[in-house]
This record gives structure tokens, C-alpha cells and sequence, in this order.
């Protein structure tokens, strides 16, 4: 790592546990300290020393337009000389409402929060209150924020620390979540012939990203729509990740299921905290002020967030964005795997649309003990060889790589023709 970035660091570690606002950016599962951006523009990002990577990790997701994007930018500036919050509504977060809704129909009501962890807790709490019953199921690996029902089994950072389970969310919570393997329809079959009536709702990612990409079989969804209707609970999508990155309309447009409620936030907010939860306007109606669940927030609506998201959904909505984004992923997925076969290692490269996960692993990846079995440590020493020659990965084996409008074809040339050399080198 670079001096300005060590230094920086260590100064950090005096402030922040781990000298960082969100664990896996310690960069603990890959070894080697984390260098600090000084900023970052299109596809890449300049840190602290002066050196510029490629950028595959796009804040987790949001960056879908690429940095600093010009239009997105203009309407921050704009935004914030006419204030920057006021705790009153303002016509931006109708506009942002309408936008997301044209792509999103099950939306029928929504509510704007302050980021992923904040939509997914709302949303559980109305399931809870909607249907009058505790249980939720998700499935293991999925990661929904750090809320206490949903820190069970989560992936993500959680995943990479091997601590699934944090302290201080108290058992009897905890033995309200029930995990299931991902995709893994007979599961959930039994444990609704059980215990159907306590469950208010399964949450999951459609697509999973917090186990490194696995996406879902095919009638997995269908089944799970199919089950939680029948025995009265709520399916929820947490399209956090997948809302406008794997189609305009998520992971339900793309595989045409209908949640009755589902969980956005990192694009939406172009690249400031925004999270939104929503479904069925007679579940949405029982929220306050109209229903007796409450949430609320002082920064909820923020009109630079709005506006910021506004300029990143009107910008995806030029017609070709999806499948420019699938013809560049898939360029990149096919020289990894190319890059992977010539070195004669065994790997998997899950893709679908402009997030992918390539598993040091000859299993199949299809859920989180499939997942488990990449190899963590080659991962650690590909992604120190790729971050050496200018390429930012996850830094994580557990992660999604994103790409975004900004990635050229010379960028994912460049990124392929490392990736020999870090295969090679090993
Ligand atoms: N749900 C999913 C699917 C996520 O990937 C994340 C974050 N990576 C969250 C929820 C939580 O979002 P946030 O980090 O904004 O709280």
C-alpha cells in the first residue's frame, strides 16, 4: 500500500474500530491494508498516493452510472444551494416516487429511509404488523442489513468474519429468523408444514449478492410466491442490490415474479443514502400516519439524495443502457473464465447482468455451503495481484463485482489481461 494510504490508516484506527466505517473496507479477508480514495471519476478511482484503479466495486452497487457522473453531480449542486433538508415534504421525492414506481409496479405505496439496513428493519416490522404474526424466513447467506431480526446467517461482511451470528442480538430475536438454504424450495415446503402460521414473511435477495453472486434456479422464485400466498405470509424481494442493476424493474421484472413487498436503496440514492421500502397499498396503508406501525426519519426524502437519484433513474432510462451494461459484463465474464481455464484452475463465474462473482471452487455455486467451498485465500492473493496492477475488486471472495455505464471495453480488456497475469503469477 501506498505511504499517504498507511499513514492515513493508522491515523484512523485511532478514531474508528478497525480504522474503518464498515468492516470488510479493513480489508480482513484478503489480507493487506485498505488504500484511501482521494476521489474517483467514470471507472476509476485515484487514491491517497496518487495511483488510479479500475473500479469494480462502484460503493457496493450504486455507482451503476460510473463516478462523479456529470448530470448526477449538477443536480447535487443544484439541490443543495436551495437547502439541503428541511423535514418537510418537497415535490423531489414525488418525482423520485414516480420514477421508481414506472419501473417498479408492486410499489403501489413506498416510503423513502436513509439506506439498505433502514428498508429492510421497516419492512420487517410492517410484515410483522400487517400479518399479526413474529417468524420471518430468509435464507443463509442473504444479507438484508444489520438490523437484529436479520443478523442471522447473513453473508457479506458478517460471512467473511466467519461470525454469523453478531453479539448483542439478543436469542429470543434471533429465534424469530428461521434460515433455509438458498434455493431450496422442499425447505421452505417443510418449514411452512410446520410452522406456517407464525410466519409473517420470507425475505430474500432474488438474486443473491452477499455470497458472491448465485442466482436463483429456475422456479425458485415462482415457489416461493406460490408457498408464502398459500399459507397467508408476505413474500418480500430486497432488490437492494439487484433494483435497477439487473433489469430497470429488479429482479422481478427480469424473472416476472410479484413480491407484495420489496426493499430498494443504493442506486436509487445515486450515490447518497437513500433506502425505500414499499408494496401493496394495503399493506403500506397500515404505516403511520394512516396505520399503527411506526417509522419515520428526520433525514427521510432528503431532497439532495432525491435529487441525486432522480438524475441516475433518468439517465438509466436512455433506451440500450441494459443491454450495454449486459454486452460489457459479459465480456469480462468470459475473459476471467478464459484467463481462469488457461491457468488451469478450477473456477465458477456467476453472472446475471452487470454483477458478477468468479469462485475459486470446481462445486457448482448455488447457495451459501456451495459458496464455502471457494478457496478464500487464493481469492486474497488474486485480488492483492489484481489491486497491483491497477484493478479494485471486492475485497472479499463473497462479494459481487459491479460494473457500470463508465467501463469500456478497454477497461475490461485491461482487467482481463491482469488477471492472466495474476493467474499466472501465483
Ligand atoms: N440488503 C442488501 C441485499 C444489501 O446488499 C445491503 C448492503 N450491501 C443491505 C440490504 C443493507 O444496505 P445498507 O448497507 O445501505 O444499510
Amino acid at each position: 500500500m501506498g505511504e499517504r494510504s498507511r499513514q492515513l490508516f493508522q491515523e484512523a484506527a485511532r478514531y474508528f474500530p478497525g480504522g474503518v466505517n464498515s468492516p470488510v473496507r479493513a480489508f480482513g479477508a484478503v489480507g493487506g491494508e485498505p488504500f484511501f480514495v482521494a476521489h474517483a471519476l467514470g471507472s476509476r478511482l485515484t487514491d491517497a498516493d496518487g495511483r488510479t484503479y479500475i473500479d469494480y466495486v462502484g460503493s457496493w452497487g450504486p455507482m451503476i452510472l460510473g463516478h462523479a457522473h456529470p448530470r448526477v453531480v449538477a443536480a447535487i449542486q443544484a439541490a443543495a444551494e436551495a437547502g439541503t433538508s428541511y423535514g418537510a415534504p418537497t415535490e423531489l421525492e414525488t418525482r423520485q416516487a414516480r420514477l421508481i414506481q414506472v419501473a417498479f409496479p408492486s410499489l403501489e405505496r413506498m416510503r423513502f429511509v436513509s439506506s439498505g439496513t433502514e428498508a429492510c428493519m421497516s419492512v420487517v416490522r410492517v410484515a410483522r404488523g400487517f400479518t399479526g404474526r413474529a417468524a420471518i424466513v430468509k435464507f443463509e447467506g442473504g444479507y438484508h442489513g444489520h438490523a437484529d431480526s436479520l443478523l442471522v446467517k447473513a453473508g457479506s461482511g458478517a460471512m467473511t468474519f466467519g461470525v454469523p451470528d453478531s453479539l448483542g442480538v439478543p436469542e429470543a430475536i434471533a429465534r424469530a429468523t428461521l434460515t433455509l438454504p438458498f434455493n431450496d424450495l422442499e425447505a421452505v415446503r417443510a418449514v411452512f408444514a410446520a410452522r406456517g402460521r407464525e410466519i409473517a414473511a420470507v425475505i430474500t435477495e432474488p438474486v443473491a449478492g452477499n455470497m458472491g453472486v448465485v442466482p436463483p434456479r429456475p422456479g425458485f422464485l415462482e415457489g416461493l410466491r406460490e408457498i408464502t400466498r398459500a399459507h397467508g405470509a408476505l413474500l418480500i424481494f430486497d432488490e437492494v442490490i439487484t433494483g435497477f442493476r439487473v433489469a430497470q424493474g429488479g429482479a422481478q421484472q427480469r424473472y416476472g415474479i410479484v413480491p407484495d413487498m420489496t426493499c430498494l436503496g443504493k442506486i436509487v440514492g445515486g450515490g447518497l443514502p437513500v433506502g425505500v421500502y414499499g408494496g401493496r397499498a394495503e399493506i403500506m396503508e397500515q404505516v403511520a400516519p394512516l396505520g399503527g406501525i411506526y417509522q419515520a426519519g428526520t433525514l427521510s426524502g432528503n431532497p439532495v439524495a432525491m435529487a441525486a437519484g432522480i438524475a441516475t433513474l433518468e439517465t438509466l432510462q436512455a433506451p440500450g443502457t441494459y443491454q450495454v451494461l449486459e454486452a460489457i459484463s459479459a465480456r469480462l465474464a468470459e475473459g476471467l473464465a478464459a484467463a481462469a481455464a488457461r491457468a488451469r484452475l478450477a473456477t465458477q463465474i456467476n453472472r446475471v447482468g452487470s454483477m458478477l462473482t468468479g469462485f475459486f471452487t470446481a462445486t457448482p455455486v448455488t447457495n451459501y455451503a456451495t459458496a464455502k467451498t471457494a478457496d478464500a485465500a487464493r481469492y486474497g492473493a488474486f485480488f492483492r495481484a489484481m489491486l497491483e496492477r491497477g484493478v479494485s475488486l471486492a475485497p472479499s471472495q463473497f462479494e459481487a463485482a459491479f460494473l457500470s455505464l463508465a467501463h469500456t471495453t478497454d477497461d475490461v480488456d485491461a482487467t482481463i489481461v491482469a488477471a492472466r497475469e495474476a493467474l499466472a503469477s501465483r
